[in-house]
């Protein structure tokens, strides 16, 4: 399949070799002056002699030489968890990117967290909702809601959990090795290395407070850690069943899950070039503050142009090679590259769309801050409109329209 993409610079080149680059400018390149790499009159405007990191720079040829269709300027769509400093301790490791280091994610905070076989992130709890994702290992998860429910689970790859804000929660690394998962906040600001800590409240509390609160002689807390663990080594929990029975006692039963299997959940839309499964409080009944859609792309296949009316969408990027463009008002246009580990940010109703660059599948998670997944897909909107109407606003023929897809395909399929 032809992209209309590789068309249009296909068209342009030729264009430009054969008649004037001003020229090329009238078609998949409209505007004044122009830009782009077609532009350009000889390759000495293209040459970059000046210092780079090579190693950097070649991950991104969207930047080194963006589309002619690209235009204006926008703040940068792309961040990434491979350049975040680790904070180590022994048991584990994360790091973070809030909105102190991307400015346009205001509405989700990321975290990205390793945990060794018995690892395990203290007791804590927040202000923000955390969801998170797993992509490596498992790891045992407990929390209490607010209505005094206990609950514990073991979670594995493409696993979700979601915690509401305030219920204190662990992690915690299980065998053989562990676990690695990426957690999402409802709240750009929300900051994992500064969270509540039971160590922390022990240690600033005084004795004999903590003695009436427990109703135990004080001494018993003699001696509580004097600083906080946050992430510490601990021991491989027993089985499941058996701390599911020893945190229940009297307590009332958790009527929905905290996890929600979204790896292995029957897709929303699926066609010969991949798949969109989706998680939010319609079937992951606990997580009203955030959904999720995970998707995925053959190679050469695309993420259909389309925008989130309810919500920004923060991705996560599991695997392959992805270049993303990004429509706003003005008119701008920017086209960004994506790899493994990489982080990618649509405000909302800012159109969109995903290309599968790679030889291998391509597969993204996009968080959103909402309790519904919603998507407006732009040929399903055009396929629903009159085909006269549209016609004279593209100068496209009916017959042409008629045949674009009205189903919303997702991932649009081969034709
Ligand atoms: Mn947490
Ligand atoms: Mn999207």
């Amino acid at each position: 399949m032809i992209s209309r993409r590789n068309l249009l610079a296909a068209s342009a080149m030729g264009a430009a070799m054969t008649v004037s680059a001003a020229k090329a400018g009238s078609f998949g390149n409209p505007d004044e002056p122009p830009q782009g790499a077609i532009n350009a009159k000889g390759p000495v405007i293209l040459r970059d002699p000046g210092p780079q990191s090579e190693a950097l720079g070649n991950q991104f040829p969207s930047a080194q030489s963006p589309p002619a269709t690209d235009v204006g300027g926008m703040p940068t769509p792309w961040a990434s968890f491979n350049n975040a400093p680790k904070r180590i301790q022994n048991g584990g490791w994360a790091r973070q990117v809030t909105v102190a280091d991307f400015a346009i994610s205001k509405e989700i905070s990321g975290v990205n967290m390793r945990l060794t076989a018995g690892g395990i992130r203290e007791l804590h709890w927040h202000q923000a909702a955390e969801w998170a994702i797993m992509t490596y290992g498992t790891c045992r998860v407990t929390v209490l809601d607010a209505h005094g429910r206990p609950y514990v689970a073991d979670v594995k790859e493409g696993d979700l959990w979601y915690f509401p804000p305030g219920a204190p929660h662990s992690l915690q690394g299980l065998s053989p090795d562990g676990c690695e998962f990426v957690i999402c906040f409802d709240d750009g600001h929300a900051d994992e290395f500064n969270t509540l800590l039971v160590s922390d409240w022990f240690a600033h509390t005084p004795p004999e407070i903590l003695a009436k609160n427990f109703g135990v002689p004080a001494d018993a807390f003699a001696k509580i850690p004097l600083h906080n663990l946050w992430i510490f080594q601990g021991t491989v929990p027993g089985d499941l069943a058996g701390d599911r029975a020893a945190i229940q006692k009297d307590a009332p039963i958790a009527t929905h899950p905290f996890i929600f299997p979204l790896g292995s959940s029957l897709p929303f839309k699926s066609s010969d070039t991949g798949s969109i499964q989706i998680a939010d409080s319609s079937n992951f009944k606990v997580s009203t503050a955030v959904s999720a859609a995970l998707v995925t792309v053959r190679p050469g296949g695309i993420r259909e142009m389309h925008w989130h009316p309810n919500a920004d969408e923060w991705q996560y990027y599991l695997k392959g090679k992805a270049r993303m463009t990004v429509f706003d008002t003005g008119p701008n246009a920017l086209t960004m590259d994506f790899n493994a580990g990489d982080i990618g940010y649509v405000r909302r109703n800012l159109g969109h769309y995903v290309e599968n660059v790679g030889d291998t599948d391509l597969q993204f998670v996009g968080v959103f801050r909402a309790p519904r997944y919603e998507e407006v897909s732009l040929s399903n909107w055009l396929a629903h409109t009159p085909a006269k109407l549209v016609a004279q606003h593209l100068n496209v023929d009916e017959a042409t329209i008629a045949s674009w897809p009205e189903n919303a395909p997702g991932v649009m399929p081969t034709r």
